[in-house]
Order: structure tokens, then sequence, then C-alpha cells
């Protein structure tokens, strides 16, 4: 049963679930922001896009032997996960450039990278997510550099993953952003959300982007964008 609200953040609210003191429910909201939260609308539908998607992403990766929080979608916009203790850092993967990267270092838009570019950002807000390196991370987290090395080859691995379902439905994965939390037992998992919101899609044949930049940029419908993004996901697992 579902418990208190533990956390309300600018996408989801957070849930205690009552005798399963290991798990959590997320519960995906309709508000959009962007730019650490100065630009903000409501999108009615968006939180059920994100929770169906962010759902057959996660499911996806556990095919793959890919592990992560995921448990279940409890219904439309909620899903159960396993409780963990966040580590504040955005781990960004870029195998496009996109975004922060090209005004950061004047690099040109769709430049590629090969291999792709891991970045790493100090999640917390009031210090607007700064860009951070390594050593800071050790300094600012409780990771190791071995659990550092561990997050950036699983983020690489879901990297991997991703360009290959993205491709397979016509997308292609520009960047995207995770999160890993630590378990009881110590351990570090994939945690949060993948969803547009979290990472750039672009259509593979027009070139159109498919994410959250069509609410940054006000360039497009956001609801119609997510849900043409799920209806792809829907029909390719079908046709699994
Ligand atoms: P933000 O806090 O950036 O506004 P959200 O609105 O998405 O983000 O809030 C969801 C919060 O839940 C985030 O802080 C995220 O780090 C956290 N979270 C995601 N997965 C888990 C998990 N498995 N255990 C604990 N916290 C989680
Ligand atoms: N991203 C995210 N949450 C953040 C910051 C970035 O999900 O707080 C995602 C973003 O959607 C994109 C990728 O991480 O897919 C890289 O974002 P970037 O650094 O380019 O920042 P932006 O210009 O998008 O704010």
């Amino acid at each position: 049963m579902k418990g208190s609200l533990l956390y309300e953040g600018k996408a989801k609210k957070v849930y205690a679930i009552t005798d399963q003191p290991e798990r959590l429910i997320l519960s995906y909201k309709n508000d959009a922001t962007a730019f650490n939260g100065k630009k903000k609308d409501q999108f009615e539908g968006k939180g059920r896009l994100n929770n169906l998607i962010t759902s057959k992403l996660f499911d996806y990766l556990h095919q793959q032997q890919l592990p992560s929080h995921f448990i279940e979608a409890l219904n439309d916009t909620e899903q159960v996960v396993q409780k963990t203790t966040i580590i504040p850092l955005e781990v960004v993967v870029r195998n496009v450039a996109a975004g922060s990267i090209t005004r950061r270092l004047g690099i040109e838009e769709k430049t590629r990278f090969t291999p792709p570019i891991i970045e790493l950002f100090y999640k917390e807000d009031e210090l607007d997510d700064p860009l951070i390196n390594d050593v800071h991370a050790y300094h600012l987290t409780d990771i190791s550099e071995k659990e550092l090395s561990f997050i950036k080859e699983q983020a690489l691995l879901v990297n991997e993953h991703l360009i290959q379902l993205f491709k397979d439905v016509g997308l292609e994965l520009v960047d995207f952003k995770l999160e890993f939390g630590r378990l009881k037992d110590g351990s570090i998992v994939l945690a949060d959300e993948i969803s547009p919101d979290t990472c750039r899609l672009w259509d593979l044949e027009t070139g159109k982007k498919m994410d959250k930049d069509v609410f940054r940029e006000n360039i497009g419908d956001l609801v119609e964008t997510y849900e043409a993004i799920l209806q792809r996901l829907e029909e390719y697992t079908c046709a699994k």
C-alpha cells in the first residue's frame, strides 16, 4: 500500500510503501521544467508517458542483463522501484554534440564523439548542477575510484544497448543523463528515469528533435512527441 510522501521533485513524487521498507513508488508528474527550473509548464499526459517509456526502457535493459532499481509499473503514472540512497551525480553520456557541451566548449551541434564522452555533474540545484571531474566526485560523494569506474562502465553499456534499441525504432540517441543509487547492501545500481526528459532523441530520417528540446526550444508539441516515442517502443516490443 502507498505510504507517505517522502520527497517531491521537479518531475516526480517519491512515496514509501507500507510494509515494504526497501521499496519506493515513483509517481511521475505532468510538470515540465528546463534550465534548472527557470522555465516551467504543465502537460496533461506527460507523467503517464514518462512512466511508461521509462518502464519499457528499464525492462529492455533487464532483458539485456543490465540491472536497475526498476521492479514494475504499478499503473499509468506510477512505478515500484528498489529504494536507494542516490549518489548526487548526474552521469551524462554523449554520442553527438548538443545542449550544454556546444555552449561550454564551442563544439558545433551534431559533431560525433567516438568514443562517447562521459561527463559528471554534481546534482545540487543550488549550485546549478556544475560540471565536475572524478576527483571532485570523490570529495563530494562517498564513491570510491572503483565504484566510479563501475558507474562509467554501466553508463557505457546502457549507451550501447539504448543506441541499438532506438536505432531499431528510427531514432538517434544523441545524449542522456543517468543517476545511480546505493542499495541497503552497499552495492550500486542504476536508478531514477530514462525518458525523453532525460535523453536527446533525433528522428533518423528527418533529424527532427523528439525529446524535451521541443519544450526547451518551443519547437513542437511535447505530448505528441513523447506519445510518438512510446508508440514506436510499443510497436517494437510487440514485434519482438
Ligand atoms: P529532482 O529531484 O531532480 O527534481 P525528480 O522530480 O525526478 O528529480 O525527483 C525524483 C527523485 O527521486 C530524484 O531526486 C531522484 O534522484 C530520486 N530517485 C530516483 N530513483 C530513486 C531510488 N531508487 N531511490 C531513491 N531515490 C530515487
Ligand atoms: N539532463 C537531464 N537532467 C539534467 C541535465 C541534463 O536529464 O538536470 C539530460 C538532458 O536532457 C540531455 C543530457 O542530459 O539529454 C545532456 O544535457 P546537457 O548537459 O546538454 O544540458 P541541457 O542543455 O540539456 O540543460
